[in-house]
């Protein structure tokens, strides 16, 4: 995400972080992964650039695009995950493998939840019960609307709550995090 000062460096402010964000998917095509290795933290991100443009072009907040086999992807410097039926899911192809995505599935570990990394396709995003995306730009963050359609009941979703608490209470956790002593 390019660093906008007023999300003080969080892919989204106080108000989408309570209500959840609006999102757009993009016809745009995620660079493949043998043209540019995704795992390889880049910014040759037009791709992702292109689909923010198109979102915006569409009154969304952020966007995701496709990998090139059609289904979603990652948007511009975040993961994904949906919840059905209690089950986590993001994609596994074409996508960064981020540590906020690692650190839902060691959540999810801890808490007895299931998600898998596998192919997402568009109508699994739309017909989730949650959706939320992940970066270190802002830990775990609600989406509530994709293309102008509410997820689920269009709130922020419980599953998403109790992992967002989680994941903010890991940080003070010694098991999870490693003490820095600033001069
Ligand atoms: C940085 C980034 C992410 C998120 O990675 P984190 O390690 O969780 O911050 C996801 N996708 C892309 C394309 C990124 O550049």
């Amino acid at each position: 995400m390019p660093l906008n000062p007023r999300h003080g460096g969080s892919v989204a402010n106080k108000e989408q972080l309570e209500r959840g964000l609006r999102v757009a998917v993009s016809e745009t095509v995620r660079i493949p992964p043998k043209s540019v290795d995704p795992n390889i933290k880049n910014y040759h991100w037009l791709d992702l650039v292109k689909g923010l443009f198109d979102a915006y072009d569409s009154d969304a907040e952020t966007a995701l695009i496709m990998d090139i086999h059609g289904n979603i992807a990652e948007g511009p410097g975040f993961n994904v995950f949906t919840v059905k039926d209690g089950k986590l899911k993001t994609p596994a192809f074409g996508v960064l493998s981020g540590i906020t995505r690692q650190t839902v599935f060691d959540l999810c570990k801890e808490t007895g939840l299931s998600v898998s990394a596998a192919d997402l396709s568009r109508d699994e995003l739309m017909q989730a019960d949650e959706v939320f995306i992940t970066s270190t730009a802002g830990g775990i963050m609600p989406v509530t609307q994709v293309d102008g359609r509410n997820i689920g009941d269009g709130k922020v979703g419980s599953l998403t709550r109790r992992l967002t608490d989680l994941y903010w209470q890991k940080h003070t956790d010694p098991a999870w995090s490693t003490a820095i002593a600033y001069p």
